[in-house]
């Protein structure tokens, strides 16, 4: 439980949540710590006004129905389930027209409503996703980074299987972004890190990929050679960090794009008038729909995408602050909780 706005997390006993309309009780099984959930933990500037205390943390979960309430359908005890990460309210504006992750009230789990890491948790419906039999827990929890992937690289960059990537930050968005990349055929693709991400990029060459560690190597020249001098047609900043946004204006080409995942601790400067000139589009993406969660099903169950390897540490439930200690030291990829 995250309970005051201090670093820190408790882990204590908490009432078994009751079931309301339309929901579905969940006996979770795995929990994956994300950026965010880090964020919550350090309670930095970007948590502080945006979380709601006392929360359960996790937004990346899968577990077993255990429970089914009134007016829930499609859905059974025993079912496999992953859940999404947003609570929409299903009926403003963005949840009619199909972007129910900019919903008017959305909710995140584990930051403005109680999330996964526990035993049990309570998810509406229409926010669960069957998971098949050949896909573990283990990648359940972790079907949502995924899933995000595929909204970034699939509804906002709109990829294309010729189009250059760089991707700068290699933590677990990063490289479920370049996994989701070289299952949909992108061969031009390049992950960026500094000197703190060591681990990291040395887990992405072991998947098979380009990397480069700038803090030593000059990524701007890298990025233009490979790319005939014009820079690429896709850069995915999964790092809030000034110094990568900076990277990714200058290895973007004219006409490219710039999708930010990253969640930016502080305020950043850019500078605006190169991106006007060469007509830059700089997007965000946020979260993910429904079908990016199937799309994120239907890749690991067919082994286009395999996501054990970056499943680097494992904690029960009661070590969960040693849990985000490891998470916060980076020197894994991601780190789950086993319920
Ligand atoms: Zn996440
Ligand atoms: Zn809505």
């Amino acid at each position: 439980v995250k309970e005051s706005a201090v670093p820190g997390i408790s882990v204590k006993e908490v009432a078994k949540p009751e079931l309301g309309r339309g929901e579905v009780l969940l006996k979770v099984s795995r929990g994956s710590i994300c950026g965010s959930d880090l964020g919550l933990y350090e309670y930095t500037a970007a948590y502080a006004d945006f979380a709601k205390l006392p929360v359960v943390p996790g937004h990346e979960f899968a577990g077993e129905v255990v429970e089914v309430g009134r007016e829930v359908s499609g859905l059974e005890i025993g079912d496999r389930v992953v859940a999404e990460s947003v609570v929409s309210c299903t009926s403003c504006r963005y949840c009619r027209s199909g972007q129910p992750n900019l919903c008017v009230q959305f909710k995140i789990f584990g930051i403005h409503t109680n999330g996964g890491f526990s035993e049990y948790a309570v998810v509406p419906f229409r926010h669960m996703h069957r998971l098949p039999d050949r896909i573990t827990f283990q990648e359940g929890a972790l079907i949502e980074p995924l899933s995000v992937a595929c909204h970034a690289l699939l509804d906002i960059a709109k990829m294309a299987i010729a189009d250059h990537i760089v991707i700068i930050g290699p933590g677990p968005i990063g490289l479920l972004t370049a996994k989701l990349a070289q299952a949909l055929g992108c061969t031009n693709l390049l992950i960026a890190g500094i000197e703190a991400d060591q681990n990291r990029l040395e887990l992405a060459r072991r998947m098979g990929f380009t990397t480069i560690n700038s803090s030593e190597n000059d990524v701007v020249r890298e990025a233009l050679d490979r790319s005939d001098g014009l820079g690429v047609d896709i850069v995915v900043v999964a790092a809030g960090a000034e110094m990568a946004l900076t990277q990714a204006c200058q290895v973007v080409r004219k006409g490219g794009k710039i999708i930010n995942i990253g969640i930016y601790p502080n305020p950043v400067q850019l500078a605006v008038t190169g991106l006007v000139r060469r007509q830059i589009s700089l997007l965000g993406v946020f979260a993910s729909v429904w079908e990016n969660y199937e799309k994120a099903i239907e890749l690991v169950s067919n082994r286009k995408v395999d996501l054990n390897i970056l499943v680097t540490h494992k904690y029960s439930i009661e070590q969960a602050a040693s849990a985000f200690e490891s998470a916060k030291t980076k020197e894994g990829c991601k780190v789950q909780l086993m319920m």
